[in-house]
């Protein structure tokens, strides 16, 4: 039987990957990194590393964000891909570089505190300040 995957990249295609296992829900991150990098705010799902795998590199680059995370992105076309935290099991994936449907919905704002003024958070979903637990 034939695995299904899920797929993504970028805008330009030099970047792509592959999914082989579920997708967490999507989180809405209002951090200043994740405003800067995106223009608004991210939006991103995550899935375990043993079923994810970069399947097209040309493009990708990795900035260094913080001490303890880098962020994937597209040398070519600026595309925000990955956000992939040292020692973690997980990759995060920002959920609008995924092909076609995703499946998932957004679960929870974060870090609400540092997002932006010029926009208002008008959905039921939790809020937190900072990271959720
Ligand atoms: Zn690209």
């Amino acid at each position: 039987m034939k695995t299904k995957f899920k797929t993504g990249g970028c805008l330009c295609g030099a970047v792509r990957y592959e999914i082989k296992g579920p997708l967490r829900d999507s989180i809405a991150c209002h951090c200043v990194q994740c405003r800067k990098t995106s223009g608004h705010y991210v939006s991103a799902t995550a899935v375990h590393k043993l079923d994810f795998e970069i399947i097209e590199d040309t493009g990708l680059k990795w900035y260094q964000s913080s001490s303890y995370a880098k962020r994937g992105f597209c040398s070519a076309c600026g595309s925000s891909l990955f956000w992939d935290m040292d020692d973690r099991d997980l990759m995060g994936v920002m959920s609008g570089t995924l092909d076609g449907k995703t499946g998932i919905k957004t679960s929870t704002h974060i870090y609400v505190g540092d997002k932006g003024d010029y926009y208002e958070l008008t959905d039921d979903l939790p809020k937190f300040d900072g990271y959720e637990k």
